[in-house]
C-alpha cells in the first residue's frame, strides 16, 4: 500500500523541515489507525477523445481510431540512484540478449555484473528517484498521437474518413480506459473501421532487445481479424522513404521472458474483442520498462519520428481507402 501525505505531515514524520533534507532520509516509525473513504476513479482519471472530421460526406461517419495511454505506474516504494540502477539494468539486459533470443539471466551472470560506481560518481553525484516517468510507456505513444493530430489538423485536405483519437487512461491498471471506451464509445462502435494502438515506440535499439536497431518496429495483431489491414500495414511501410523493419514474431506465442501474450496486454484488445481490426505498434520492452529510468533522454528520437510518420501515413491510407478493411477472420 502507498500513502500520499502532505508536506506538513512529512515534516512531522521526519522531525524537521523538508527544505534541508536529502532524498532517502529515513523518518521515524508511525503507529496509526487508517480511516479512508473510497471514491470512484473516473472523477480523477479520464480518457481524452478528439476527432478530425472526414472530408467525404459519404465516409465521414466512419472512423480510423488511433490510441495510446496517458497513465503510467506511479511511484516506487524505495528511491533508487538513477545512474547505478540504470548501469546495472543495462548490463543485465545485455546479458539476457543471446543472439536472436532473449533469455532469463542466470544467477552466475547476475553475480558477474560489476558496475564501476567510481566512474559514475566522478560524472555525477547520487540522484535518487522514485518517480516512474513512463517516457516510453507511454509518453512516446501519447505524444506521437499529438504530433499526428497536429499534422492532420494543419493539412489543407482532410482524410475522407474521420480520425478518432483516444488517449486512454488506466492502461496500467488493467486496460480500464480502453475497456470503458469500447463499452461507452463516443461514436457508433461499428463505425470504427480499424484501431491503431501505439504503446512504447521510443526505443527498440540493439541494446534493448534481440534484433533491435534503428529500423526496428514490432507489429502485433495486424492480420488477426483482417487480411486487408495486415496488407495495408505492410504496403504503407514499403512506401516509406526508408521503410522500417517490421517484426511480426509476437503474433506467435513468445518464449522470451516478459514477452508472452502481448496481443492481450494493451488497449487494442478491447477493440479487437468488439470485432474491430487492430494493429499494435511497439519497439519492445527494455531495461527501463516500468522503472524510474524510463526517461526521455533514452528515447531514440530519429527512430521515433520515422515510426510516428509511418503510423500517420497508415492512418491516412485507411481513412482514404475506397473500402474499410474487410473482417475476414474469425474472432477468437
Ligand atoms: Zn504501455
Amino acid at each position: 500500500m502507498t500513502l500520499r501525505i502532505t508536506a506538513a505531515a512529512a515534516a512531522r514524520l521526519l522531525g524537521k523541515p523538508l527544505a534541508g533534507l536529502t532524498p532517502g532520509t529515513q523518518g521515524g516509525a508511525v503507529r496509526a489507525r487508517l480511516d479512508y473513504v473510497e471514491q470512484a476513479v473516473p472523477q480523477y482519471a479520464r480518457n481524452v477523445v478528439a476527432v478530425i472530421r472526414g472530408s467525404d460526406p459519404q465516409l465521414a461517419g466512419e472512423y480510423v481510431a488511433i490510441g495510446a495511454h496517458n497513465d503510467h505506474v506511479g511511484f516506487t516504494a524505495t528511491p533508487v540512484d538513477h545512474d547505478s540502477a540504470r548501469a546495472y539494468a543495462t548490463a543485465e539486459n545485455l546479458a539476457r540478449i543471446v543472439g536472436d533470443q532473449l533469455k532469463d539471466i542466470t544467477p552466475e551472470q547476475r553475480a558477474a555484473i560489476r558496475v564501476n560506481l567510481d566512474s559514475l560518481r566522478a560524472a555525477r553525484p547520487v540522484r535518487r528517484d522514485s518517480v516512474a516517468n513512463g517516457a516510453d510507456d507511454d509518453g512516446s505513444g501519447s505524444m506521437a498521437m499529438l504530433e499526428i493530430a497536429e499534422a492532420m489538423a494543419k493539412a489543407p485536405v482532410k482524410p475522407r474518413r474521420s480520425i478518432l483519437f483516444v488517449w486512454h487512461t488506466g492502461e496500467e491498471a488493467g486496460l480500464l480506459g480502453a475497456g470503458w471506451f469500447v463499452e461507452h464509445p463516443t461514436v457508433p462502435r461499428d463505425s470504427i473501421v480499424a484501431q491503431l494502438n501505439i504503446d512504447m515506440i521510443g526505443r527498440g535499439a540493439a541494446g534493448d532487445l534481440p534484433g533491435g536497431g534503428p529500423d526496428y518496429l514490432a507489429v502485433v495483431g495486424s492480420s488477426m481479424l483482417s487480411t486487408q489491414l495486415g496488407k495495408a500495414v505492410a504496403d504503407v511501410n514499403a512506401r516509406q522513404p526508408k521503410p522500417l523493419r517490421l517484426d511480426y514474431q509476437f503474433d506467435q506465442p513468445s518464449q522470451w521472458p516478459g514477452y508472452n501474450n502481448l496481443y492481450n496486454r494493451s488497449d487494442h484488445v478491447y477493440y479487437a474483442r468488439a470485432g474491430i481490426p487492430i494493429a499494435f505498434f511497439f519497439t519492445g520492452l527494455h531495461q527501463d520498462y516500468h522503472r524510474v529510468t524510463d526517461e526521455p533522454q533514452y528515447i531514440d528520437y530519429p527512430h521515433y519520428t520515422r515510426i510516428t510518420r509511418y503510423i500517420h501515413d497508415l492512418a491516412l491510407e485507411l481513412a482514404n481507402a475506397a473500402q474499410r478493411p474487410l473482417v475476414d477472420k474469425p474472432n477468437s
